[in-house]
């Protein structure tokens, strides 16, 4: 699933390609795909592309907001209409035909460009909102890791509110916005906590490293044009993959041996997600 930083990466390349272009048309192949009145969306121009967490929003001429969530599988991708990549197309990108079957919605820009909402698994989805309803809609969205509120401090408190295990708080978007399973595995690592740990035993230099470690993980990742996961269905709007993958701590990498340790990483299932984790740098601690 795309977490804060691949969302952030479409978001950069989105700014650079599409701003102040005009939505000529919208036309949705998925009506569960998209929650809107297409007509506010036509003939509009996209003033400025933001991002809380994993959701994206196109802020239109008109003060609508296009918000957009990828969940799984979505991707979104700029074809000009001559079937031409922008940017520079890698060999997956030369089979690139769109729209294909998994494509729900298609932006077509008067500048003779489509964007296309690919989404394998319909999870993904695009609300046409008013900026109170996104205001309200994203009420309960926790801080983004960006978010200059998000301190060290901040982020201890709110782990000391919970018993649950750590990886599970960390992916808890009420808690904090744009953190997914790759980040949380390789943060968690790199600070030597367990998984498991219950949030509210990690202790204040822990969170403080966790804390450090996600900040420094997502900006690296973003540097690195976000992670292209074994599943490959993560690709920049020009067709081109992430290359962060080559720089997984230890997310999907079971049986491989730990980079401090030379122990093998092992995978655990925490409500239905893999946890990568070295059995003995990140030993499970209980406080009680
Ligand atoms: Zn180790």
């Amino acid at each position: 699933m795309p977490e804060l930083p691949e969302v952030e990466v479409i978001r950069q390349f989105l700014d650079k390609n599409l701003i102040n272009k005009t939505i000529a048309d919208l036309t949705i192949l998925n009506p569960k795909s998209f929650v809107g009145n297409t007509d506010q969306v036509i003939g509009q121009k996209i003033v400025s592309f933001s991002r809380l967490g994993k959701q994206l929003s196109f802020n239109l001429s008109n003060d609508l907001i296009l918000l957009f969530h990828l969940k799984m599988t979505g991707q979104l991708v700029i074809i000009k209409k001559t079937k031409t990549v922008l940017g520079h197309p890698t060999p997956k990108t030369n089979e690139l035909s769109l729209p294909h079957k998994a494509t729900r919605l298609i932006l077509t820009f008067s500048e003779d460009t489509n964007l296309y909402f690919n989404d394998q698994r319909k999870f993904g989805w695009v609300k046409l909102l008013k900026p109170e309803e996104l205001k309200d809609f994203q009420k309960t969205l926790g801080l983004d890791i960006f978010d200059s509120n998000f301190t060290s401090k901040y982020f201890y408190s709110q782990l000391q509110k919970s018993g649950r295990g750590i990886k599970l708080v960390l992916l808890d978007q009420n808690k904090f916005a744009g953190i997914g399973n790759i980040y949380a595995n390789d943060a968690l690592f790199l600070s030597q906590i367990h998984p498991q740990t219950p949030a509210n035993c990690v202790t204040k230099t822990q969170a403080k490293n966790l804390h450090s470690y996600l900040i420094s993980l997502m900006t690296e990742s973003i540097k690195h044009g976000g992670s292209t996961a074994k599943d490959n269905k993560y690709i920049h709007p020009d067709g081109s993959f992430g290359q962060h993958q080559y720089y997984f701590r230890v997310y999907q990498k079971e049986g491989e041996p730990c980079s401090v340790c030379t122990t093998p990483i092992k995978r655990l299932k925490i409500s239905g997600r893999s946890a990568f984790f070295c059995p003995s740098c990140q030993i499970k601690s209980n406080c009680l």
